[in-house]
Formats: C-alpha cells, structure tokens, sequence
C-alpha cells in the first residue's frame, strides 16, 4: 500500500517543487516524488512543506531550570549555573521525568523539532544508587518519545569523574557515575528499548574529556557498535581548554582528533573554542558540530566560529541542549546574528546568491540528520516524512514563497507559523493540538509546578 500526500509547494533537494505528492510506504519512509495535481483520495498540505528539524542536543530535564537564576551574584558563569542546575537534578524521580520530557517533546515539535537526540546522562536514584534496571530512566525518555510520536536517539551518557585527573565524581554528580562496566548494561537496555519503536534508535555518548578519560573513551568505543553515532561535549568553555592543556598536553578538540577515530558518525557538540588547525581538521573529519546558539549565549560559552568552519566544508546542526528555548528557527537566526555582530555584516551563512534562511535551514537539517543517525533531514527518496508545513496565511507570510518565505520564517518567525507537523507521514500537530497534548500538558504543568518552587 502506499498513500499520498499532495504538497502545494515543497522543499526537496532539488530546489522548491509545485504541485507534488510524496508517496510514502506503510512505514512513513518516502517512495518517490510524484509532480501533477491532487488525486482523489491524496491528503492535502496546504502551506509550504520543509523537512523537519532534528535536535541533535537535548538535556531534557535541565527544562526545569529554564529562565530561573536571574539574580545576579558575584562571579555568576557557566559553573554557577552548573551547580544551580544539579541541585534540581537531585530532585527528579522517574515519573516526573517521563512527564518533564513528554512536555517538553511537545513543546520541542511545537518549536520545529520532529525529532531529537536525547544526551541522557540521569541514570541513579538521588543517593545515588543505582535503579533494579540500570535503564529505568532511559525507559522513562523513550516512552515519552514514543508517547509524543517523535523520533528518538537515545544517547546514554557515559560519566566517570569530576574533572580533568580526578578519580570519581562529586556528590552532586553522583546521579550520573557509571563505571564502563556497569555502562555496558545500560547501553544493552538501551538498545533494547529503542529497538522496540521504527523512530528510535540508540548511540554512545561520552560525556567530555573533563567527564571521561583516554582509558573509559576507548573501553566505551569498544562497546559501541558500527555505525551508532558519538555524541561528546567538547571545547565550550575557555576553563575547559586551559585544564584539557594542562593534563593532555593539547586542547581538547585537538586532542579528539589525534586520539579518537572522529568521522562522520560523530557530533562534536559546541566545539566553540578552535584553533585554525582544529578548524580544518574538525571540518575535515566529517563529524558535525553541534551547535547550541541560545544555550551558548546563556551560559557566557562563546562564539562558534561559523563561517570559518563553512569555509573548510564543515557540517552542523542545532540543539535546543538546555532548553531554555525550544525553537528551530531561532537557534538559527542566533547563530546567524552572532556572527553578524562579531564581523558586522549581513547574510554571512548563506552561499553567494543563495537565500539565507533557507541555507541554514537545510544545513542544519542534514546535519542534524547525520548527527541522529536517523533517515530524516531532506524530502526525497529513501528518507522518512518528517515535515512542517508552513501556515501562509499568516500574516508575516503572506504573499510570500519560497526561500523569501523560508527566511521570513527564520528571520521574522515563530511558532504559530508552523500550520502542522507530520512524523514518518502521520500528522502529529494540527495548528498547535496534538491528540493526546492536553494529558500531556496537565502532567507536564504538575512537574513544573512542583519542581521550581
Ligand atoms: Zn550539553
């Protein structure tokens, strides 16, 4: 069997098509492009149809701190945060977490997101020890994914230690600690899990080179099976460069590439802080850098040098990582605007002649696509229905099409431009409802109420 869904106007690979279905299979995986008018029989997307976008860098429980900490004290910094931060991780048990994270699914899809990679590093009951499965908690991610019919990589993280030579972890870390043993269960849990459901799939995350040392990043990559994709926090904060100098003898990105087998199968998230050789080589690898713009800003981390790394050929995507906004576009346009008030031009991450929000659109979307390890990212063949379609009757739309429509969504744009959201061909928002979001809701407001006073 097959179906059709008839696009008005749709962003393929090959530029902005009229007029044409996507004829899907059972599975919501794109058979072919079919151009001609509707049939009988065809669902009718009536705006502009754009590939959904991957989040490929979620924390799902730190939306429980979003927009809190806003007085200021002395020496307030990303560590600051940090410690802010842990002190409501303690807090979260399994059911809260499940309904945090459906939440804050659904608002993710409402932003843009029709699927993300979760850096699931929240493993043990609050004392710290461990759940009679090693995976209640990654079960508790993956059910909310399923719940929200969103795609899911499911990345369980790998945390060892404290700090750059230091044996252990903190009390405030001990929610995370997993030797490479007992991590070895949990990722086989994982797996488990996610192969139960077509739009979920599971890869390895060590945490950073402050959290893992050379010993556990190899013992992990052994457990990794081909093709899983690698998920690491590297180079965000200039700290973080000093000490990886001090204890490795190179910066931490530099010292990946040397020691690590980075390809494309990697997502080297933030990466804010490069060297020129870093910048070439991590362009180079064909890992892509996952970039975080609201988070980074809100955390003091730095500017991303974008259009260097474009220049060499690199890759990237975009994660909503804290979750203080849960907004594709507007993790674009912030990446975009940084590097416009560093050099003090405009358009500076589009191709010459291309459209602006378009360029980053689609960058971000393979990217990111590469980045899950999921067939998303473009409309064509062989890939999965994940779309967006576009509400032209917006005010801020009208009259508007293609790329200039697209970068007036980027540019100008929120979430009530998204008319609907479909995951692998099944509609999964209409104008903002989802058919099980009012449960959702009520569960998501219980845990909020409760775990931010
Ligand atoms: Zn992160």
């Amino acid at each position: 069997m097959s179906r059709r869904l008839h696009c008005r106007s749709v962003l393929t690979p090959e530029g902005w098509l009229e007029e044409t279905a996507l004829v899907l299979d059972d599975a919501g995986m794109i058979r072919s492009l079919a151009p001609g008018p509707a049939r009988y029989g065809d669902e009718r997307l009536a705006g502009a149809v754009i590939p959904g976008m991957p989040n490929l860098h979620s924390h799902g429980f730190q939306r429980l701190v979003a927009g809190l900490g806003g007085q200021r004290a002395r020496g307030d910094s990303f560590w600051s945060w940090r410690d802010a931060m842990y002190r409501v991780a303690a807090r979260v048990g399994p059911e809260d977490l499940q309904a945090c994270m459906a939440g804050l699914y659904l608002e993710l899809l409402r932003g843009g997101y029709t699927s993300n990679a979760e850096f699931h590093y929240l493993h043990h009951d609050p004392a710290g020890a461990a759940y009679d499965d090693p995976a209640e908690l990654a079960a508790r991610v993956s059910a909310a994914a399923g719940a929200v019919g969103v795609g899911l990589t499911l990345l369980p993280v790998l945390y060892c230690r404290s700090g750059f030579g230091a044996e252990g972890v903190t009390e405030g870390q001990r929610r995370f600690h997993n030797t490479p043993e007992r991590y070895a269960e949990l990722l086989s849990r994982c797996r488990a899990l996610t192969g139960a459901d077509r739009l979920q799939r599971t890869g390895v995350a060590p945490h950073s080179l402050r959290a893992v040392n050379g010993d556990d990043l190899a013992a992990l990559l052994t457990l990794r099976d081909a093709g899983e994709p690698v998920h690491i926090h590297v180079a965000e904060q200039p700290a973080e460069v000093a000490a990886c100098l001090q204890h490795l003898g190179a910066r931490p990105t530099a010292w990946l590439l040397e020691n690590a087998p980075v390809d494309e199968h990697w997502c080297l998230v933030h990466a804010t802080h490069l060297d020129e050789q870093e910048l070439a080589d991590g362009a180079g690898s064909g890992a892509v850098a996952g970039l975080c713009p609201t988070t980074e800003a809100d955390l003091g981390d730095g500017v991303f040098r974008a259009t260097a790394w474009l220049e060499r050929g690199g890759r990237f995507g975009v994660g909503s990582d804290s979750n203080l906004r849960v907004d594709a576009a507007e993790e674009l346009r912030s990446l975009e605007f940084s590097q416009r008030l560093r050099d003090g031009a405009r358009n500076l991450l589009a191709p010459e002649g291309g459209g602006n929000g378009r360029a980053l659109w689609e960058a971000a979307a393979e990217g990111g696509a590469q980045a899950l390890g999921q067939p998303v990212g473009r409309l064509a063949p062989g890939r999965r229905a994940d779309l967006l379609v576009l509400d032209q009757d917006h005010p801020m739309l009208a009259g508007l099409e293609g790329d200039d429509l697209l970068h007036a969504f980027v540019f100008a744009g929120d979430r009530d431009m998204i008319g609907g959201a479909w995951v692998a061909g099944e509609q999964r928002l209409d104008r903002g409802r989802h058919p099980t979001g009012d449960a959702i809701a009520s569960a998501y407001h219980r845990v909020l109420r409760a775990l931010r006073t």
